[in-house]
């Protein structure tokens, strides 16, 4: 059963920063136009249609000493160019 290839590729070509090296948040724009917050190590799953909200929810991360890749950051800033 191979149908969740296709989400996963989305959700990789859509997500701002993922888990690694460098960064302790997963962030995507899902298809229905929401940010997410993924495998969020705050609350599991934080979700919002605001860039705003992300950012200072990113914000509240930083200021628990987790890595924030700070493109991911600009990237969000100007609005979710990617
Ligand atoms: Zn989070």
């Amino acid at each position: 059963m191979r149908a969740s290839d296709g989400l996963e590729r989305r959700i990789i070509q859509m997500s701002y920063c993922r888990l690694g090296e460098d960064s302790d948040v997963y962030v995507y724009l899902s298809t229905d136009n929401h940010l997410h917050c993924c495998g969020c190590l705050l609350k599991g799953e934080f979700r919002t249609d605001r860039y705003s909200a992300m950012l200072d929810y990113l914000g509240e991360h930083r200021a628990l000493g987790h890595r924030i890749p700070s493109d991911a950051v600009e990237k969000l800033a100007r609005g979710g160019t990617l």
